[in-house]
């Protein structure tokens, strides 16, 4: 499969104060983000033209900058019109929308209090799938090698760069094995979430989920939280051994890009995807659409 590459694409990227043309977003090779990881993002998706949960993300990403010891130098308001800035400039209704922050170059050592802090944010074309059917068939998932560090290892909670390394390593081993993703448990060797996205269990009509306390809470996590409760669903956010996914009757994962993705096998344990697992698609599906202004 031959994909465009990512620096070869056109349309406008915001790069540190202004839309430059994509091929120009460039940054230099000695930057302390590339060396030491001292970098955050979010991904984000915008559906009609606009960005779900948009402030959330921005706060997300101001709160992980503040957890590497670095400030994003743009308020959680600004940084929503730069995101809208870019999707408009690029014409996009359904996007996928990247903000990152860096350190720069003035400082290449381990510390580097006086580097200058980047911003950029990139958008690209995302449509949105909602092919109900397919979906719920469900991905079949591989279970991770690595687990999520302790939060007194890591600083598990930030959308770090760093912290993808173990996903991308369980990631590319999962497929290689003919699977979709990993399951990843955490250093307590409790169920914790996927490479990319949290995940979600059903027994006996109630939903049961792992306490976000060693990695990434959500912000899909929380709104399917949210609907549930909305349904009337009792959610369950507790400690969950991987021996007790043997008596879970659904499984299904949640995220900015998986949505709400039902999940059919995960190692040795089988999950049919079913009534809740439906419901919560479509109500994710509703719920991530611009509402419509009352006339
Ligand atoms: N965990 C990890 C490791 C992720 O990369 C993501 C995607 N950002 C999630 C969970 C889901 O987070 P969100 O619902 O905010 O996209």
């Amino acid at each position: 499969m031959s994909v465009l590459p990512f620096d070869k694409r056109d349309g406008f990227i915001w790069f540190n104060g202004a839309l430059v043309a994509w091929a120009d977003a460039k940054l230099h090779v000695l930057s302390h983000g590339l060396h030491y990881a001292s970098a955050v993002f979010e991904g984000e998706r915008a559906y009609g033209g606009r960005i779900f949960k948009s402030s959330e993300h921005s706060e997300r990403f101001r709160a992980s900058a503040e957890t590497l010891d670095f400030t994003i130098p743009y308020s959680v308001a600004e940084l929503d019109a730069i995101k809208h800035q870019v999707v408009a400039k690029n014409n996009f209704e359904n996007c996928y929308v990247r903000p990152i922050a860096w350190r720069g170059s003035e400082m290449m050592a381990v510390a580097a209090q006086n580097s200058t802090i980047n911003v950029a944010v990139a958008a690209w074309d995302w449509p949105s799938m909602f092919d109900t059917e397919t979906k719920m068939k469900g991905i079949k998932l591989d279970i991770a090698e690595y687990r999520r560090p302790d939060p007194l290892t890591a600083p598990c909670r930030a959308k770090a760069a760093g912290l993808y390394m173990i996903c991308t390593i369980s990631k590319h081993r999962a497929e290689r094995r003919g699977y979709a993703d990993a399951m990843m448990l955490d250093w307590q060797g409790r169920v914790a979430e996927c490479t990319g996205a949290n995940i979600f269990f059903v027994s006996d009509g109630a939903l049961h989920t792992p306490i976000a306390d060693c990695f990434l809470d959500g912000i899909t996590r929380r709104t399917v939280i949210d609907l549930a409760r909305r349904r009337g669903v009792e959610v369950i956010e507790r400690r969950i051994m991987p021996e007790e996914l043997e008596g879970f009757e659904e499984c299904f994962l949640s995220g900015t890009g998986a949505e709400v993705t039902p999940v059919s096998e995960i190692g040795p344990y089988r999950f049919t995807p079913s009534a809740i697992s439906r419901a919560l698609i479509d109500d994710y599906s509703a719920e991530v659409q611009p509402k419509k202004k009352a006339a």
